[in-house]
């Protein structure tokens, strides 16, 4: 069977690893898994959006609100802006799709950072647009402006923070950086970790409305799955000018995301308590992780988000550590795929992560062992 030629590059997105996986084929009992591969929140939902569920669950024979009013509004008011700038996705994936169909055919570039958000590339690539990428792992907006001046490109991702690696730009750079950029360029601001980053240096914060009221070509993507804890809903959004939305619910299908994803979120909106509690958490948490690594000799990023990326240089070999934790119940992103020999933690509770230093401290001593051989 021939299909579309584009999809010959394309590659599969490949999810962090699911608990049932490891029960499956390492025999762990569920209870004892600790699953930190995808920057959930681990603290678990908010206990208001929970009862919030229960009592709503009997509406799912319903579609949900298409118009998503009451999610748009919620949103306007935290983010001081109306509701006409605002799109909602399954994720904020979703809009990544949607930005993309937006602009690109086979003759578009995209341009962002040699380590980042997978999905990027691989939306990009579905629609056989060119891939340009920077040297630095980091982002690094000298390359950027180098690269952009030389090539052009019709979309520019910045992910701040960026996944995998946790490193953040600070705003005024980022602003100076976007403001010699095109109009026709459209500039993805990716916030899926912003109120990580807001909280541990307010250099780093971006607000949506002073975004886009300086740049009317940019569109900041927020989700719902990482500090409002509700990875299983699949909600996100967008947050740009008017007629860059309108452009957006062309690529809507309707009913984009589910009736209980959709008062989840609306809930969630509601517990900013819940948030704050949880991102003062993960940075004493976060702590820990940086103490254990100077001890042990390794180097880390300095993140602003929720997870740590401990960078392992010519001691271990990143897949074996992953490899190794996995098999005793805890799930880690190994980033030898992004061309990085580090392993990605995302930040668990207290309990979770005194447990990774030990089960780490073991799988480490035994790797040191075998090499020893
Ligand atoms: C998690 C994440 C997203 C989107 O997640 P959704 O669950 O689709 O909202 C987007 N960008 C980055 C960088 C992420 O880490």
């Amino acid at each position: 069977m021939e299909f579309n030629k584009v999809l010959d590059n394309c590659k599969i997105y490949e999810a962090g690893k699911p608990i049932e996986l490891v029960v499956r084929e390492y025999g762990v009992d569920t209870k004892d898994i600790i699953k930190l591969a995808s920057n959930e929140n681990p603290y678990g939902t908010s206990p208001k959006v929970y009862k919030k569920i229960q009592e709503l669950s009997k509406n799912m024979f319903m579609y949900p609100d298409d118009s998503m009013y009451e999610l748009k509004e919620g949103l306007a008011s935290k983010y001081n802006v109306t509701s006409s700038n605002i799109v909602i996705g399954s994720g904020s994936d979703q809009i990544l799709d949607f930005v993309i169909k937006a602009k690109c055919n086979e003759n578009s570039k995209i341009l962002m950072s040699k380590t980042t958000f997978a999905m990027y590339e691989i939306y990009g690539r579905q629609t056989g647009c060119k891939i340009l990428k920077t040297q630095d792992d980091e982002h690094n907006l000298a390359e950027f402006e180098e690269i952009y001046k030389k090539e052009g490109a019709d979309i520019i991702f910045l992910c701040l923070p960026n996944n995998p690696l946790g490193e953040c730009l600070d705003r005024d750079d980022v602003y100076e950086f976007l403001s010699k950029v095109d109009k026709n360029t459209l500039i993805v601001v990716d916030g899926a970790y912003q109120e990580y980053a807001s909280y541990k240096d307010s250099k780093k914060h971006i607000e949506p409305s002073d975004l886009i009221e300086h740049f009317p070509n940019a569109i900041y993507l927020g989700t719902f799955s990482k500090a409002y804890a509700l990875g299983g809903m699949r909600v996100g959004y967008g947050i740009a000018q008017e007629s860059v939305i309108k452009t957006m619910y062309k690529l809507r299908p309707p009913f984009n995301i589910t009736t209980l994803s959709l008062a989840a979120a609306i809930e969630a909106l509601k517990d900013e308590e819940f948030v704050s509690k949880c991102i003062e958490l993960n940075f004493s948490e976060m702590k820990r992780y940086e103490e254990y690594a100077k001890q042990k000799g390794f180097s880390y990023i300095n993140s602003y988000t929720n997870f740590i990326t401990l960078k392992f240089d010519n001691k271990f070999i990143s897949s074996e550590v992953a490899q190794s934790l996995l098999e005793r119940g805890i799930i880690v992103r190994d980033l030898t795929g992004y061309g990085v020999n580090a392993i990605r933690i995302t930040i668990g509770t207290n309990t979770q992560n005194t447990k990774v230093f030990q089960v780490l401290d073991e799988v480490l001593e035994e790797l040191k062992k075998q090499e020893n051989l």
